[in-house]
């Protein structure tokens, strides 16, 4: 029989209206076996996930501060649901167990993990599905490092005696027992745990939205849904900015190959995005897939005569900015020069310190430091041997006047990325998907 893992994210089980729709859903496919819930996330714009009230109310608890009145709203947020859906379920000696751990210094993480925790017993109870407690089956290793293969081998034995079973998403437990997370949005990361070891036919994502879009629809007015996106090209899009999946929600599946599909809870019908390892048959002829990027870039340039006929002269550079734990993004370089590009946040206060060890170790004729650079990734399997992308990119940011500080390709072809300065940014987004979405076969 066919497996589908479906995991919900947080508006998607806001309200008991929420949980009704979610319901529904698993019930109209009895594929569906495992869920993974998140936590009650915001019923309206003002509103306040319940992680980020566990984690303030930790907060208060820690310092020895008054709690209470912060808990109560946490646990009428459970209580409302289990209202309103009219379930006969009593999670009283839960809470008074929770808000002892809480007195007790149990952890920020522990703290923060309750919130899927008591929504995945609400939603196993109103589902008739079993509850497994995500600490049961997932690990992590001393050093905090999620522990895949071990975690592995659990879940499938685990899963493999029970039919339907809701299993919490975002956390797991560490050697000596205790709660550890993973980060921010990490229920994802969970779901795919579970879909890998069950080896699942279909990962569902249910969300918010209908999917993943070509651009940020805060730049680009009402963007198109990209329809199918391979992992790899997901990988670059996502590490450029773009949302919608936790980052590393992509590697289990990946590994067993199994297809993601982003869905919309409160548009069921709409098909969303497929993410696979390999498309089938390519439908859409649009040569990109997506555009992403991210301000806050910074570019040190080392010039130097003769520099190409330096052994080890880039090794040495790098050497430096290992030192001090910076990841550079990209290393353009010409005969005399080497530009390194790295994030302006990573070089914090320690520039002045990093270009007189550079000085030190390169004997440069001048380095300069530029900060204010923004990246734009254009990212699509088509443009993969096909003349003319390039052209196209620069001439779209031309017709913007905008120049362009850097270009990089990778050697898989399967992105392009501009530098621009960061007040050019949204102009070339948009200008970009004009040139690519809005006409595509110009
Ligand atoms: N509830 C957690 C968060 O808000 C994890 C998740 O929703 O995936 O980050």
């Amino acid at each position: 029989m066919k497996t589908k893992v479906v995991k919900f994210g947080g508006s998607s089980l806001a309200s008991a209206e929420q949980f009704q729709k979610v319901a529904a859903i698993i019930k109209a496919d009895t594929a569906r076996r495992y869920v993974v819930p998140s936590a009650p996330g915001k019923r309206f714009d003002d509103d306040t996930k319940v992680t980020d009230m566990l984690y303030q109310c930790y907060r208060l608890a820690s310092k020895g501060l008054p709690f209470e009145e912060l808990f109560e709203q946490i646990k009428e947020r459970y209580l409302e649901i289990i209202r309103d859906l009219k379930l006969d379920l009593d999670l009283e000696d839960e809470f008074r167990h929770i808000r002892t751990s809480f007195e007790h210094k149990a952890g920020r993480d522990y703290a923060a993990s309750r919130g899927e925790y008591l929504n995945g017993k609400i939603l196993a109870h109103y589902l008739g599905f079993d509850f497994i407690d995500a600490a049961e089956i997932i690990f992590f290793d001393e050093q905090g490092i999620f522990a895949s293969e071990i975690t592995n081998e659990v879940v499938k034995n685990c899963l493999n005696n029970h039919h339907n079973a809701v299993i919490p998403g975002f956390y797991g437990s560490m050697p000596n027992d205790t709660i550890k997370t993973f980060s921010r949005g990490g229920s994802d990361i969970t779901g795919s745990i579970v879909a890998r070891a069950t080896s699942a036919d279909l990962y569902e994502n249910w969300t918010d939205v209908s999917g993943f879009l070509v651009a940020d629809p805060r730049i680009v007015d009402n963007p198109d849904v990209i329809n199918v996106v391979t992992y790899r090209e997901l990988r670059e899009l996502s590490y450029m900015g773009a949302t919608v999946l936790h980052e590393d929600a992509i590697f289990p599946v990946r590994k067993a190959g199994i297809t993601i599909n982003i869905r919309n809870t409160n548009h069921p019908d709409d098909p969303g995005t497929f993410i696979v390892a390999r498309p089938d048959h390519e439908k859409h002829r649009k040569i990109i897939t997506g555009i992403a990027g991210k301000k806050g870039f910074s570019v040190i340039s080392i010039e130097k005569d003769r520099m190409n006929q330096e052994i080890g002269f880039g090794r040495r550079m790098l050497e430096v900015l290992e030192k001090h734990n910076i990841c550079f993004e990209h290393l353009p370089s010409g005969i005399d020069t080497m530009s390194v590009v790295l994030s302006t946040s990573d070089l914090k206060d320690q520039e002045n310190q990093i270009v007189s060890e550079l000085y030190r170790a390169l004997n440069p004729d001048s380095i300069d430091v530029e900060r204010g650079l923004a990246l734009i990734a254009v990212v699509g399997r088509r443009m993969i041997a096909t003349p003319g992308v390039a052209a196209r990119l620069m001439a779209a940011a031309a017709r913007e006047k905008v120049n362009i500080r850097m270009i990089d390709q990778g050697s898989s072809e399967l992105n392009i990325i501009i530098g621009v300065n960061e007040e050019d940014f949204e102009k070339v987004v948009r200008a970009i998907y004009e040139e690519f979405c809005v006409h595509p076969e110009a």
